[in-house]
């Protein structure tokens, strides 16, 4: 689905979407690299400079899908529930306007992205968003259970050192330790 930049009004337009349509069923499903339970949502196209082509899109984004743990290998659930900013310019700008100063960047993390013929592609913005807002590791929301489970694992491959899974849980492990 395209969205004519020069089409945008001052006020913005906003575009919600769900499950049922199929440009936005499509881009969180290549995102999140597995078919969403439940997808709701809104992307809020802004002209953040008219002269620069420069568009504000505020992403909402709620989803569900199923997982694995990335710990202990449980099936589990990714919930997700972000709302990002992103902005558009041109591809064939090459990045003047930034460049140029037109907009402020440093006042918000945004994230930068580019659009070709005049025309916002929304499948590109939701799949970016999507992906932005994926966890680095998915873990099961019951810590004691995931920790009971990751220790059968590391005694089962306790007798086996040297084996690559042995040291990825470990590292694994390790890590959610340090984060507390
Ligand atoms: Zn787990």
């Amino acid at each position: 689905m395209r969205i004519p930049v020069e089409g945008i009004p001052a006020v913005g337009r906003r575009i919600a979407f769900g499950l049922r349509d199929e440009w936005a069923l499509e881009a969180a499903t290549s995102s999140l690299e597995r078919a969403p339970a439940t997808l709701t949502g809104e992307l809020s196209l802004h002209v953040a400079s008219r002269r620069a082509g420069l568009i504000r899109v505020e992403a909402s984004i709620q989803a569900t899908t199923g997982a694995s743990c990335d710990r202990c290998g449980e099936a589990c659930e990714l919930s997700m529930e972000e709302l990002s900013v992103l902005l558009y310019a041109p591809e064939e700008s090459g990045g003047e306007a930034y460049d140029g100063g037109e907009i402020e960047l440093s006042a918000e993390e945004l994230d930068l992205g580019w659009y070709r013929g005049g025309a916002i592609d929304l499948a590109d913005v939701l799949r970016e968003a999507v992906a932005l807002a994926l966890p680095a590791r998915i873990v099961c929301t019951d810590t004691p259970q995931c920790d009971r489970r990751t220790d059968a694992l590391l005694a089962e491959h306790a007798a086996k050192p040297g084996h690559p899974a042995f040291e990825t849980l470990q590292v694994l492990k390790q890590g959610v330790d340090d984060v507390g």
